[in-house]
């Protein structure tokens, strides 16, 4: 029986993980996947305060490291069922056994969103990839294309210079939804931005060879040739299954103190309702999260 289970070992649960230990719980983080979550993908971190650049991977290693000496367990497997209502919260893994304990934080973040056009899941990996970190490298000489036009885009568009021959952004608009700084350096590097487009069909045998675009503006459609299609177009909350929780579109309704609906439970970082979803503002989440939940096993909240 643990004081805390965290669901998550991604920047949020990370910290939640650090607040905890230090507060005297013993608490378990659950992670089916990596350590790090989103943040362990991402080539280089610009605006996390402390580190003028970094490597996501980094900076979560240094955080599970601050974890495992603060004496956190890690269980490295997949959550396939939980209680949450009762006053002993229980997760089933699927290889694990059972976990109990009386206090629960939800740090499941977000998975990337598809675009939902045909053979989209066929062509992933023969072309279509949503992470360009992970897959930026297989395409070294070759041309590749972005969809989407926020942060992750536009860093991935930046990213897959050092490897592609040619770098095309596709975005639905005529305007980035990237902050300044990153439209800024967008727009003065070698990628060719295609506005007021969408990608509505992939086109290749068992590889991509291009896509079809079609203009919104003026409806005309158009081949890009090339072998790579990453997709930034946003992200969903890690929440399917999960029920007795209040969800808003998908994501964990919480108070100001991370506390959800259900005693007991609280949620922190991108799977949370919220408007900045950041490292530093998952890792603050995990913070108040952790504090929450030392306070409700201390019966003062
Ligand atoms: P996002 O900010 O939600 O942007 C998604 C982009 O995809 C938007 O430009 C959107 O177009 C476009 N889009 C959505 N659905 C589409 C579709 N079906 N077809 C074509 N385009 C579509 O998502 P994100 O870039 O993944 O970022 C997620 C969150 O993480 C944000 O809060 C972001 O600030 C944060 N983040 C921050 C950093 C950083 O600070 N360095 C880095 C990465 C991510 P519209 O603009 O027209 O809506």
């Amino acid at each position: 029986m643990y004081d805390l289970i965290i669901l998550g070992a991604g920047p949020a649960g990370l910290t939640a993980g650090i607040y905890a230990a230090r507060g005297g719980l013993n608490a378990v983080i659950v992670e089916s996947k990596a350590v790090g979550g989103q943040a362990a993908l991402t080539a280089e971190i610009e605006n996390y305060p402390g580190f003028a650049s970094v490597s996501g991977y980094e900076l979560v290693s240094l955080m599970q490291a601050q974890c495992e000496a603060l004496g956190v367990s890690f269980v490295f497997d997949a959550p396939v069922a939980l209680a949450l209502e009762g006053d002993v919260k229980r997760v089933d893994t699927a290889y694990s056994g059972t976990l109990e304990a009386r206090a629960v934080i939800l740090a499941t973040g977000a998975l990337p969103r598809t675009l939902g056009i045909e053979r989209e899941s066929e062509l992933l990996g023969g072309g279509v990839s949503y992470c360009a970190t992970c897959d930026g490298a297989f395409f070294r000489g070759k041309p590749v294309a972005v969809v989407g036009g926020g942060n992750t885009a536009v860093e991935d568009a930046l990213y897959l210079e050092k490897f592609a021959s040619e770098v095309y952004l596709i975005h639905r608009r005529d305007a980035l939804r990237a902050d300044a700084i990153l439209a800024d350096r967008v727009k003065n590097s070698g990628v060719h931005i295609v506005w007021d487009s969408v990608v509505t069909a992939l086109d290749g045998d068992k590889k991509l060879q291009s896509v079809t675009l079609k203009n919104v503006k003026s409806g005309d459609t158009s081949s890009l040739a090339v072998n790579g299609l990453f997709v930034a177009v946003g992200q969903k909350p890690a929440t399917e299954g999960l029920t007795g929780v209040e969800l808003d579109g998908g994501y964990i309704v919480t108070d100001s103190e991370m506390r959800t609906s259900l005693p007991g439970v609280f949620a922190a970082g991108d799977v949370r309702k919220k408007t900045l979803r950041q490292v530093v503002t998952a890792a603050a989440d995990g913070a108040v999260a952790a504090e929450s939940a030392i306070k409700f096993l201390n019966g003062a909240a």
